[in-house]
């Protein structure tokens, strides 16, 4: 039998790749131009790192990762999601100890075990963008702007950024309280991770996707009753810059991110899909982690987003501009001498940037011309042993028809210098 990928995977064949390459285009240009720089972490980190910066809590930890023993019996997993590397990369190259903020994006593969019925992917790819070393409410507002930024540069339909404060350990403490007491008479009926949350970290439970429990939690005190004084400013401020930069967003308080470090901002952008919105980016702040994975008290804040996710949407929306390969010369070789030949030319023709090919599979002139056409080249130029002798070669134009003889030598100046007007016009 045939090996087959593994489940969850994909292969991103021709045709399709070039949607990804269109995305991660974009992706870098609005990088550079906010003034962000691309790192690239390990895909593997040691198991701890991901146990201490996503949460011993969370699902991702405890249902999701590709944990191993390698052969030095070290446990080790491959990267769930970017953020922890990022900390951990800030903190061993100490980053902290140069000029503040540092502002970084990554693309890449992440890696988590998702049953595949769910329709979703055990590799699949993240962009991510995290801002250390600075924790004024501009950072928020910055790292907000340019996933928008970058959403409407895409032209993706009913765009809207939801926002909302988990607060900081300080104003969370007294909301936990709170929210047991709201809970407590409920308990009972919460589903089964939902009891384990409840004295641990109940705020999950406002997230918890099981209807019961949303239905269970209406009317639940949120973080915003609760927020401190610090937490509420750093809040009110953030919602100004964002009517500044002309965002569209909505306060949303049950908006509470699953993850233990997040502290302040959360935020997702919803976008139009089938029938009904849905998330394509989730971030936030998260001051202390940092700290958690080893470093000093750091503030930081960043998002993420699924790249297959974004390319379903950009689908909806109308999709990525066709790319194609295009040759701009077929060099069509009928003979071996004129094979060897022609290989050279082709050569010289590649070194000066020339989109070119020439026949690898020793085809008949009819085969060859068809497949020029197929790559929808401009010009095929023929060269066989009569053309060879008499020092020629036939150029012929493949969308008007017409052909010309031109004398070999002159060949290669003569289709540059179409090709250089061609790509000019
Ligand atoms: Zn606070
Ligand atoms: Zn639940």
């Amino acid at each position: 039998m045939a090996i087959q990928r593994p489940k969850g995977t994909q292969d991103l064949l021709p045709g399709v790749v070039e949607k990804w390459q269109y995305l991660e285009e974009q992706i870098r240009k609005i990088c550079r131009e906010y003034g962000y720089e691309e790192i690239r972490t390990p895909m593997f980190e040691a198991t701890e790192l991901f146990q201490r910066g996503v949460g011993e809590t969370t699902d991702i930890v405890n249902k999701e990762m590709y944990t191993f023993l390698d052969k030095g019996d070290r446990s080790m997993t491959l990267r769930p999601e970017g953020t922890a590397s990022v900390c951990r990369a800030y903190v061993e190259n100490k980053l902290y100890g140069g000029p503040q903020p540092v502002k970084l994006y990554y693309t890449g593969p992440m890696f988590r075990y998702e049953r595949p019925q769910s329709g979703r992917f055990r590799q699949f790819h993240q962009f991510g963008v995290e801002v250390l070393g600075a924790d004024k409410p501009i950072v928020d507002a910055e790292v907000i702007t340019l996933v928008w930024d970058l959403y409407n540069r895409l032209g993706l339909k009913g765009l809207e950024v939801h926002v909302n404060s988990v607060g900081c350990p300080t104003c969370r403490a007294e909301h936990k309280i709170k929210l047991q007491e709201f809970l407590a008479p409920r308990r009972e009926h919460l589903c089964k991770d939902c009891q384990e949350r409840y004295e641990k970290n109940p705020l999950r439970i406002l997230d918890c996707k099981n209807p019961t429990c949303q239905e269970l939690t209406q009317g639940a005190p949120t973080t915003l009753d609760t927020l401190c004084e610090d937490c509420g400013q750093h809040f009110k401020e953030l919602q100004e810059l964002l009517s500044a930069a002309e965002v569209v967003y909505k306060v949303d308080p049950r908006l509470v991110r699953g993850l233990d470090y997040y502290r302040k901002t959360a935020f997702e952008v919803l976008v139009e899909d089938i029938g009904a919105q849905s998330a394509i980016c989730g971030g936030g702040r998260y001051d202390g982690l940092v700290q958690e994975v080893g470093g000093p008290q750091t503030p930081g804040i960043g998002f993420a987003m699924g790249i297959e996710r974004v390319l379903a949407a950009l689908n909806l929306s109308g999709g990525a501009p066709d790319v194609e390969t295009k040759d701009y010369l077929m060099l069509v070789a009928l003979g071996e001498r004129a094979q060897s030949e022609g290989f050279a030319i082709v050569s010289r023709l590649r070194k000066k940037g020339l989109p070119v090919s020439i026949d690898l599979l020793g085809r008949s002139l009819k085969a060859q011309l068809k497949a020029a056409d197929r790559t929808k080249a401009n010009y095929a130029a023929i060269l066989g042993q009569e053309e060879l002798e008499k020092g020629i070669i036939i150029l012929r134009n493949l969308t008007l028809g017409e052909q010309e003889e031109i004398a070999l030598k002159d060949l290669e100046e003569y289709v540059m210098r179409k090709y250089r007007e061609d790509v000019k016009a």
